[in-house]
């Protein structure tokens, strides 16, 4: 984003002329040297918050307890946080609140990766302490300082490892790796909605299957939800930018397509749902194949999700022959959804005279398929005659 990045370097002018220090540093340096754009431009300062406040007309007090204040620039907003550690650790966690420290190595040195833990000046140059740009050469992951040290202050970071792999394609230097799996337990201490974000970038990243691997290595998959053996599955995943598409095939691959990971990994109500539809289309795609019926109930999105998975795990899958068919079938189907139907409880009611009870659903839902299966024309009178023959017997 060039925007952002315009604006981080006016923001870091403006604190620059007032005597103080700023730079650029994290995410947005480590994919720069990638050659990749797309990054939040975050800005690190050793003016506190109030000072960093005072010199822009339009601030946000977004993380404030963090030290970061949001910079609204006509450009784009940017974080400007405040040089700073972590103070105490508690239950292998991020700390809640922050001390300030007065020089951007101290700063540097409480990040978790090396490649994470380089800044950049406003003119262009690369501060960098712990050997971050070998390793983004090298393609390594590797702790600041002591891994073991790292982990056991945030457990998080063991995923975050993990998670950077799957995003970069990088490998986990060997002494980071061993030392995630020596704290793996640790990963217990850390809430399961921030876990939920890990395993989300790694659902949209590039080489899943990494992360999975090293989940799976580590020995972190006994202390997390769900299982982890077949993680070669994620292989052929295609991750789509969507989410919720890799929580649809973590399900598919644990024992009996188990949603209970959902619920344990704090999924929403409309992932849940998804992930639902997609493990019931792909079952009754392998038990024997879609009926109209079926694909008039589901979604295109969660048909073609449904098949292109049933492809990958399932050698023998019966039709659709193509992705290109599930629309085909689904477009060419009598009526596309309940609101065509050409009749209501209430006709029924009134045809049969008869109060409304469970019959009437059933009814309707006979009908549905009648026409779903071209036996009979979705028009008033033809269904009223269907029904008052089918009515009496
Ligand atoms: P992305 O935004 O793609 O997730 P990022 O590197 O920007 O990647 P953020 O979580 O936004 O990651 O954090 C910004 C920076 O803060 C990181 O690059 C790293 O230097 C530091 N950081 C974030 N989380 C931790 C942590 N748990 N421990 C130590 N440093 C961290
Ligand atoms: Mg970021």
């Amino acid at each position: 984003e060039q925007k952002s990045w315009k604006a981080a370097f006016n923001v870091m002018e403006t604190l620059i002329n007032h005597g103080y220090e700023a730079v650029i540093v994290g995410g947005a340096v480590r994919d720069l040297l990638r050659g990749h754009l797309v990054h939040d431009v975050d800005v690190a300062t050793n003016a506190h918050p109030e000072e960093v406040k005072a010199l822009f007309s339009n601030t946000a007090d977004v993380g404030i307890a963090h030290g970061t204040v949001l910079v609204i620039h006509k450009l784009s907003p940017i974080e400007v946080t405040t040089y700073r550690t972590e103070g105490q650790y508690q239950d292998h966690r991020r700390p809640d609140e922050v001390k300030f420290v007065s020089s951007l190595s101290e700063d540097l040195k409480r990040r978790d990766f090396t490649i994470n833990a380089m800044a950049l000046t406003i003119h262009e140059e690369i501060i960098d302490l712990y050997g971050g740009k070998e390793d983004m050469e090298r393609h390594i992951i590797r702790a600041v300082g002591e891994p073991t040290k790292r982990f056991k202050e945030d457990a998080l970071r063991m995923l975050r490892a993990i998670r950077f792999s799957a995003q970069l394609g990088f490998q986990i230097e060997i002494n980071t790796l061993e030392a995630i799996k020596k704290q793996a337990e640790d990963i217990c201490f850390i809430a399961k909605e921030r876990i939920k974000q890990e395993f989300d970038k790694i659902f949209i990243s590039r080489y899943p299957k990494n992360a999975f691997l090293h989940i799976s290595n580590s020995s972190l998959s006994q202390f997390l939800p769900g299982d982890y053996s077949h993680y070669e599955a994620w292989e052929c995943f295609k991750p789509n930018g969507k989410s919720v598409k890799g929580w649809a095939f973590l399900t598919l691959l644990q024992p009996n397509h188990d949603a209970s990971i959902l619920s344990q990994l704090k999924c929403s109500n409309s992932e849940k749902k998804y992930v639902k539809a997609v493990v019931e289309a792909f079952q009754l795609l392998n038990d024997g194949g879609w009926t109209k019926r079926d694909y008039f109930d589901y979604d295109v999105d969660i048909l073609e999700t449904a098949y292109e998975f049933a492809c990958q795990l399932n050698k023998n899958v019966k039709a659709p022959a193509s992705q290109y068919d599930i629309v085909q079938i689904k477009s060419s189907l009598a009526i596309q959804s309940q609101q065509e139907l050409a009749v209501s409880g209430q006709d029924l009611i009134k045809w049969s005279g008869q109060k409304g009870g469970p019959w009437l659903k059933e009814m309707l839902d006979r009908i549905l398929n009648e026409i779903l299966e071209n036996r009979l024309s979705n028009s008033t009178e033809q269904i009223k005659e269907w029904f008052l023959r089918e009515h009496t017997h």
